[in-house]
C-alpha cells in the first residue's frame, strides 16, 4: 500500500498559517498517534514538487533526537498539497506557557527548557540542518514534558506565501541583524540568535525586542544591544540591506546591561545571554559552545522534564 494509505485522519487540531493540522493514527494501529500536517503548497511548486523537494524534507525523518519532532512519513495527498506525518505533540508550546498567566515558573525550569532547546538545534547543525525560525510557537511539547523543535523552515518554503497573511505575520522578532541585513551567506548561528530571543523571553516573559517592520527590529536590536559598526562587526555596512543608523549610535552593551536587565538570569546566565546575542555572528558563540557554558552546571540545577510546568 502507498504511505498516504497508511494513515487515517481523525479530527482537526488547528489550523496554522500556511498548514492544516490533523490527529490521526495508522490504519493498522489505534493507539498510535500522529499529527498530519498538511501544507497548503503553493500553486506554483505543484507540478514540480514531485521529487526534489520531497527528497529534502525527507532529509528530516533521517534526524532522530528527543528534542527534534520525529517526522514518521511524508506524502502528497491527491489533491497534491504536500503532508508530513509527525510525533503527536499533545501539551502545546512555549509560548502558550509563556502567556499563560496561571503559569508559574522560575530559573530552573528556564534551564531545563534551554536545555532541551539547544541540545535539539546542537544536534540539527551536527547534521548540516538549519531551523531558520526558532520561536517559542515552534517549541512543542510531548506528554513527558519533552521540548521539541518543530516546523523546519524547509517544508514551509514550500507553501503559498499568499495564503491566509492576516492569521499571522511571519515573526521577525527571532530573526538575527544578519539576516535583518540580507546576507546571503549565513551559517548556525542564526539559530543561536533566535535561541537568545526565547531565552530573554522566558526570562521577561514577554518578547525582548518586538519591531513593527524589519527597519524597526534592527533599530530597536540597535537600541538594545548596541548599533552595528564597522568596529563591532567588521563588513556589516557592506550587507544588502545594511541601513546607516543615522545620528544615534548606541555603544555595545557589557556584562553588566544584561545582568540589569535578567536579574533572574544571575551572573553566569547573562553571561551565555550575552553570548548567544552578540551582534557580529562570527564572534556569537556556536550551539556546541553553548552546551559548554558554565550555566548548565551552576545552581539551581535544571527541573527534571517530568516536574516541569505544564498547561492544565
Ligand atoms: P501555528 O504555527 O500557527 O501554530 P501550525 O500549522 O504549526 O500553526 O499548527 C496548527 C495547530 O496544530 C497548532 O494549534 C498546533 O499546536 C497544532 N499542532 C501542530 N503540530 C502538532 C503536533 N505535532 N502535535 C500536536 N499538535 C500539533
Amino acid at each position: 500500500a502507498s504511505v498516504r494509505q497508511k494513515y487515517v485522519k481523525d479530527k482537526k487540531l488547528g489550523e496554522g498559517t500556511y498548514a492544516v493540522v490533523y490527529l490521526g493514527h495508522m490504519k493498522a494501529d489505534f493507539s498510535s498517534l500522529v499529527a498530519i500536517k498538511k501544507i497548503k503548497v503553493n500553486a506554483e511548486y505543484r507540478d514540480g514538487l514531485s521529487m526534489d523537494a520531497i527528497r529534502e524534507v525527507k532529509y528530516l525523518q533521517e534526524l532522530s533526537h528527543p528534542n527534534v519532532i520525529a517526522l514518521h512519513d511524508v506524502f502528497s495527498s491527491k489533491d497534491r498539497n504536500l503532508n508530513l506525518v509527525l510525533e503527536f505533540l499533545p501539551l502545546g508550546d512555549l509560548e502558550m506557557l509563556i502567556k499563560d498567566e496561571n503559569i508559574q515558573y522560575g530559573v530552573a525550569d528556564i534551564k531545563a527548557w534551554m536545555g532541551m532547546l539547544v541540545r535539539g538545534t546542537w544536534f540539527c547543525h551536527e547534521n548540516f540542518v538549519l531551523h531558520r525560525d526558532i520561536k517559542p510557537n515552534n517549541l512543542l511539547i510531548a506528554a513527558d514534558g519533552e521540548v521539541k523543535l518543530a516546523d523546519f523552515g524547509l517544508a514551509r518554503s514550500f507553501a503559498d506565501p499568499y495564503l491566509n497573511m492576516t492569521h499571522q505575520v511571519i515573526t521577525r522578532w527571532y530573526r538575527p541583524p544578519e539576516l535583518l541585513f540580507g546576507a546571503r551567506h549565513y551559517s548556525t548561528v542564526v539559530d543561536v540568535w533566535s535561541m537568545g530571543m526565547v531565552f530573554a523571553e522566558l526570562l521577561l516573559r514577554v518578547p525582548f525586542v518586538a519591531g513593527s517592520s524589519d527597519m524597526d527590529q534592527i533599530a530597536k536590536i540597535s537600541e538594545a544591544f548596541g548599533t552595528p559598526t564597522e568596529e563591532n562587526w567588521p563588513g556589516v555596512t557592506k550587507l544588502p540591506n545594511y541601513v546607516p543608523p543615522g545620528d544615534r549610535v548606541n555603544p555595545l552593551q557589557g556584562r553588566d546591561f544584561f545582568l540589569r536587565q535578567f536579574p533572574t538570569a544571575g551572573p553566569v546566565g547573562a553571561d551565555l545571554l550575552m553570548s548567544m546575542t552578540t551582534l557580529d555572528p562570527r564572534k556569537r558563540s556556536t550551539a556546541r559552545e553553548i552546551l559548554g557554558h558554565n550555566w548548565w552546571k551552576s545552581d539551581p540545577k535544571p527541573t527534571s522534564k517530568e516536574a516541569l510546568p505544564r498547561k492544565s
